[in-house]
């Protein structure tokens, strides 16, 4: 029903760069006589997965939205794929992208946009617009993302899905194509609360090859999310907003939609308090030093030589002529200027003014974070400013893009788990509003009880 939903609508959304029905097929079938052989198998045993493509697999090519990796095939499956398949979950295809994950719009793909089901004159929000509009046009029920700086929250947000950023080290980044290594989390997509949860329950662990995925008895999302099915479990939570997430530019009916949100959460018995977080109107300057930084220095592997594409100069040329032709021909306008803006920042003189103060930066954020949380056990804010915004709007000017991470930001430099839920449409267009909550590191589960009780 799944392959059938993909060929009647993707050919206008475009949340899938690869398919392979047959195969799809075959690994439905032997979940399937399994099951009849007798085998227990797990709740999402035979359940399809839309996968990302910054994760690599064996059965399809991986690209990570470039052309640089055009085909590519990958000999080993990511952690959390790995997982998926151990659990019976069966890969119905790569999800369009961000080229390596940059962007808030699905629109820097090198293979075209996705368009958000809601209207398709726009955006789905991004990077990973793709795995929400698949979730949300009903191709697939869950998918994975992968969340720098809000690539899994914002498209949730834009497309009326639902979207967690797990803590950072929850689950294994091994084969996820490096964007920011400090910053990359790979998480769950789905339509409600409780399907994130199982599929945040199966892809989350300790992992040897990732030496930086937590080695924690993580306690069920699943059974979190259940216990919070009944709106009474919000009396008593005490819910943070922070008044330098209310930026300036959030739209009137986003704004509406949150006041909304906040006041059924009073009504609840919930308590509302209103926490000051000084760093944070910083974090996106400090973020877009960061992240370009480690980005520069992950992709410098894409050399031609090891991976995808290689343009080779008229008449042979040098070396430095393949590689320096092969990235120009390989690399889209956005990556270009993060690794220009990267290695500048990296540059012995310019690492004290821009590289170092980011990296302070974010830990006055961090307090920022600790603070606020001795006063309260979540904290609540638009996932988004504003709703999806019409397609090629945002065209050269990629400040406009980055303002957009305001709110999904901050828990990234700190590293905390966040979520993001519908909670309803802005009068002005119609389109859907996220809620995100945020908890303290380890306490995802904490998340999804809060957001089952609020969905
Ligand atoms: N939009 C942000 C960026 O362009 C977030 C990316 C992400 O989370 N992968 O960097």
């Amino acid at each position: 029903a799944h392959l059938d939903r993909i060929a009647a609508v993707d050919g206008e959304l475009h949340a899938f760069l690869a398919t392979d029905a047959e195969g799809s097929l075959a690994a439905a079938r032997a979940i399937d006589e399994r099951r009849s052989a007798g085998e227990q198998l797990g709740e999402l045993a035979g359940v399809p997965l839309a996968i990302k493509d910054v994760l690599v697999t064996t059965d399809m090519p991986s690209t990570s939205g470039s052309k640089i990796l055009e085909g590519y095939r990958s000999p080993f499956d990511a952690t959390a794929v790995a997982k998926a398949r151990a659990a019976g979950l069966v890969n119905i295809g790569k999800t369009n992208m961000d080229e390596f994950a940059m962007g808030s719009a699905t629109e820097n793909s090198a293979y075209g946009p996705t368009h958000n089901h809601w209207d398709p004159t726009r955006v789905p929000g991004g990077s990973g617009g793709g795995s929400a509009v698949a979730v949300g046009a009903f191709e697939a029920p869950l998918a994975l993302g992968s969340d720098t700086g809000g690539s899994i929250r914002q498209p949730a947000a834009l497309t009326g899905t639902v979207g967690a950023k797990p803590t950072y080290g929850g689950v294994s980044r091994y084969g996820a194509i490096a964007l920011a290594s400090s910053l990359d989390q790979i998480g769950p997509c789905a339509r409600t609360v409780l399907d994130t949860a199982l599929l945040h329950d199966v892809v989350a662990g300790h992992d040897w090859h990732d030496s930086t995925s937590l080695d924690f008895a993580w306690p069920s999302m699943a059974a979190a999310a259940r216990s919070g099915a009944d709106p009474a479990s919000l009396r008593g939570l005490r819910v943070g907003v922070v008044k330098q997430l209310m930026i300036d530019g959030v739209q009137p009916g986003v704004k509406a939609r949150f006041d909304e949100a906040l006041a059924l959460l009073e009504a609840q018995g919930a308590e509302i308090v209103e926490i000051d977080a000084p760093h944070f109107e910083y974090a996106v300057s400090a973020y877009y030093l960061i992240l370009p930084a480690e980005a520069s220095s992950n992709l410098a592997k894409y050399d031609s030589v090891r991976f995808g594409l290689r343009v080779t100069p008229e008449g042979g040329g040098t070396v430095e002529g393949v590689m320096s032709e092969t990235r120009a021909a390989g690399f889209g306008a956005e990556v270009k200027r993060r690794i220009i803006l990267g290695t500048y920042a990296l540059s012995a003189g310019s690492y004290d003014a821009y590289y170092r103060s980011a990296q302070q930066v974010r830990t006055l954020i961090q307090r920022d974070f600790a603070a606020a949380f001795a006063q309260v056990d979540v904290i609540a804010s638009p996932t988004a400013p504003t709703t999806a915004w019409t397609l090629g709007t945002h065209g050269g000017d990629p400040m406009q893009d980055y303002l957009n991470d305001a709110t999904t930001i901050p828990a990234n430099l700190a590293g905390i788990p966040g979520l993001s839920l519908p909670i309803g449409t802005a009068s002005e267009d119609g389109l859907p509003v996220g809620l995100q909550l945020m908890a303290p590191a380890f306490e995802d589960a904490r998340l999804y009880r809060a957001g089952a009780a609020i969905e």
